[in-house]
């Protein structure tokens, strides 16, 4: 099974790229593909506009659970890589370490996890658990590339140990200011918590995209100025026929999760450059320092090109 791991920081543009690939005849998606916790009252709708359980794409997928004996909730699939309750502790084991960043430990704590009988066969069922669903989601669709855009770096490495995942993957970046806006904005961080949580998260995406052979980076700036170009590269990366932008990426059946602009109605592309006008220049000269300090300590690190791609 192909499939495309889309790996970003929030608030990068994931949901409309996600809605632009769903749009080729050999693609599908639903975005993000661990669920969605809303609320128990809430009649959260897919993008289809159906509420979950009445969505006929995620009545197939649950169909698919119950074939292979597993659990299926509407609010949560299962297919989120989750070994306790508590979300730090679960973090720490399978996602960052406390503090520390770097490859070679967590690959051991990888080991000392899997080491444990009750968490691999947790994490047996979780594979089994994407499995279930990518293959049902293809099937349902028709499709030969399934894209997964859950944009957590440790979640690619934890599919890449299922041996049925031909996994590639593309990495979207958008320009840091426009990400610390809307990150300011919607978790209401000043601008320095909201830059250096950009750098942190983009130093993990690139560490751990480095452990994959077929790595596609791909601007969000790109994709919105010159999109049949960009997609272009994509289709051809995932050995698809290219296919133009059809002008409304509503138009193809679609059951995308992910932010609110799956309902806003909105079918073309709107290119988000309103940190030009809402930032004040006080936080662009906070943000822009932040990224200089990176790039002057550290020249040669691949983000350090893509700073220098920004602010150039
Ligand atoms: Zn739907």
């Amino acid at each position: 099974m192909k499939v495309l791991y889309l790996t970003s920081s929030s608030f990068s543009g994931s949901t409309l790229l996600a809605f632009l690939l769903n749009a080729h005849p050999e693609i599908i998606t639903v975005s993000e593909m661990i669920g969605w916790q809303y609320d128990q009252d809430e009649d959260f709708e897919c993008s289809c506009g159906k509420t979950l359980p009445d969505c006929p794409f995620f009545q197939n997928i649950a169909a698919a659970f119950r074939k292979n004996g597993l659990p299926f909730d509407f609010r949560q699939f299962g297919t989120g890589y989750s070994l306790v309750g508590s979300e730090t502790l679960n973090r720490y084991l399978t996602e960052c370490l406390p503090r520390i960043r770097n490859s070679s430990l967590e690959r051991a704590r990888d080991a000392l996890v899997m080491a444990v009988p009750p968490f691999a066969k947790t994490l047996k069922r979780q594979d089994l658990a994407n499995r279930s669903f990518i293959s049902a989601a293809l099937e349902y669709s028709h499709s030969s590339v399934f894209v997964d855009a859950s944009k957590d770096p440790h979640r690619m490495r934890h599919l890449s140990r299922v041996k049925d995942f031909d996994l590639q993957v593309l990495y979207l970046v958008r320009d840091p200011r426009g990400v610390s806006r809307s990150t300011m904005k919607t978790r209401k961080w000043d601008a320095t918590r909201a830059i250096e949580w950009w750098i942190r998260d983009q130093q993990n995406i690139l560490r751990i995209s480095t452990e994959f052979s077929s790595v596609l980076p791909v601007y969000y700036e790109d994709l919105c100025d010159s999109v049949n170009d960009t997609l272009a590269r994509i289709h051809n990366f995932v050995d698809l026929q290219p296919e133009p932008f059809c002008g409304d990426f509503m138009a193809a059946e679609h059951h995308i999760l992910g932010n609110s602009m799956r309902l806003t109605g909105q079918s073309n592309i709107q290119k988000n450059e309103r940190w030009r006008e809402e930032l004040s220049q006080a936080d662009i000269d906070t943000i822009t320092g932040t990224l200089n300090d990176f790039t002057a300590n550290n020249p040669q690190h691949a983000l350090s090109a893509i700073i220098k791609h920004y602010l150039n």
